[in-house]
């Protein structure tokens, strides 16, 4: 490995003029110390620091890369897009076409409203169910993240809990009142809630694979019993795919998992892979809760670069790359690298676990069957960050926090899975020194 010079520099300098240098806290490497990089350029599954350093990326700018960087196809239509106007702040096709799109592939989605944001997304998705209930209280689970609405930032996984913030100063108790929060997987909870305050509750607001505390299955029949207990009192269910959508299949978690349960969520957020790598999110549902939004009702939302031609054209063209051969190579991809890693780490006798719902994974430096929250935050975070480092100095970028899903993407080869192997028999003995 070359030197990080460069990005130190960088660093420096970033450090100056942005809080903790990063526009986003789990970016700083807070968990797992040292520099993080400042890369430049993305080809397909590899990215390149500054100091020309190469690694296969493991992160997807957290899911969006999907079919890899600066895909030749995906390039095309931005330029072409933005050749003719990044942005009209009025109404354009690429967003009509990026709508027809989601609701070809989800039979739960007959409207689609676009924002730039998962954040957004979930607010939007939240306020709608409040105005279609007229009641205020949501409930969300321990270690799901929903984006950084005041509301929705009570216990909420891997970025909050890489900082060792519980819940976030300045949001207000007022702010936070109508939030309760249920273990994840918590069969009696959830039903003993609904059972003291059933008909208090606008929504249950869940992760359709909860993935930002590490990938945390949901228990058979899980989300079944949340959307039959959303059904019996008057509740909406919001699934947030905002990881899980168009990732995990054609259609999602849900259009994956409809085939074994039958159940259908009110709404559904979308973001990262619906933008290619662009600001793009989305909440759809049914045309009856999805037409309470301004201009047709009074629920209101809006946004300066909503549907951004040039965003949807990324969206777009992404979606279209995302066919079967794609998943299945998504799922052999995720299958392999876990494998590889999972094989290098119990060589070294480090305890862990891979947990994984189709081709979202990640490895837990723990023991036991990860469950929930309290069992995530069991995790030995010190073995984690020697073996992140070692990877890091081997050609690999993991996501810098113990409490994220790996990303795999269309463009991994069989180069970057020996590549993988490789970095992790010596990562895995730089876990080991560590443990007690
Ligand atoms: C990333 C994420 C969000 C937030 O999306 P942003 O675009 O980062 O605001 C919301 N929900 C889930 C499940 C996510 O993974």
């Amino acid at each position: 490995m070359k030197s990080i010079e460069q990005s130190e520099r960088w660093h420096q300098r970033a450090l100056k003029v942005i809080p903790g240098g990063v526009s986003s806290p789990v970016r700083a490497f807070s968990a797992v110390g040292g520099t993080p990089r400042y890369f430049v350029e993305g080809k397909g599954s590899r990215v390149f620091d500054v100091d020309g350093n190469e690694y296969v990326d493991m992160v997807g700018s957290w899911g969006p890369m999907i079919v890899g960087h600066a895909h030749p196809e995906v390039v095309r239509r931005v330029i072409e897009a933005a050749s003719k106007s990044s942005s009209f702040g009025a109404a354009s096709p690429n967003e009509v076409l990026l709508a027809e799109e989601i609701i070809r592939r989800v039979s739960a989605a007959e409207r689609v409203r676009f924002v730039s944001s998962g954040t957004e997304a979930v607010m939007t998705a939240v306020r709608l169910a409040r105005a279609a209930t007229k009641r205020n209280v949501i409930v969300k689970f321990a270690g799901c993240y929903h984006g950084h609405a005041d509301a929705l930032l009570v216990q909420a996984g891997s970025g909050v809990l890489t900082l060792g913030l519980p819940n976030s100063p300045g949001v207000t108790p007022g702010q936070a009142q109508d939030t309760v929060v249920v273990p994840y997987n918590d069969f009696e909870a959830i039903k003993e809630l609904f059972t003291k305050r059933g008909s208090e509750i606008a929504a249950v607001l869940t992760e359709a694979v909860p993935a930002n505390m590490g990938v945390v299955p949901p228990a058979p029949g899980f989300n079944a019993l949340l959307s039959q207990l959303c059904k019996e009192n008057g509740a909406l269910f919001i699934l947030d795919e905002v990881m899980t959508g168009f990732r995990l299949s054609s259609g999602g978690w849900w259009h994956l998992i409809n085939a074994e349960e039958s159940w259908t969520p009110d709404l559904i957020t979308y973001g990262k892979v619906i933008g290619g790598g662009y600001p793009v999110a989305g909440v759809a549902g049914p045309a009856r809760i999805m037409d309470l939004l301004a201009p047709i009702g009074s629920v209101y939302q809006a946004g300066t670069l909503s549907g951004n031609p040039v965003a949807t054209a990324a969206g777009l063209a992404t979606l279209e790359l995302c066919d079967e051969n794609l998943y299945a190579t998504l799922n052999r991809r995720a299958r392999e690298v876990g494998d590889v890693v999972s094989t290098a780490l119990s060589q070294e006798g480090v305890p862990h676990r891979l947990q994984n719902a189709g081709n979202l994974f990640s490895i837990f430096f723990a023991d036991e069957e990860v469950r929930n929250f309290a069992d995530a935050q069991g995790q030995d975070t010190k073995a984690f960050a020697a073996f992140f480092h070692s990877m890091l100095d081997n050609g690999v970028s993991l996501p810098p926090s113990a409490y994220e899903a790996w990303f795999v993407s269309g463009a991994h080869t069989d180069q970057d899975i020996e590549l993988i192997a490789g970095a992790s028999s010596v990562a895995a003995k730089a876990a080991a020194s560590t443990l007690g």
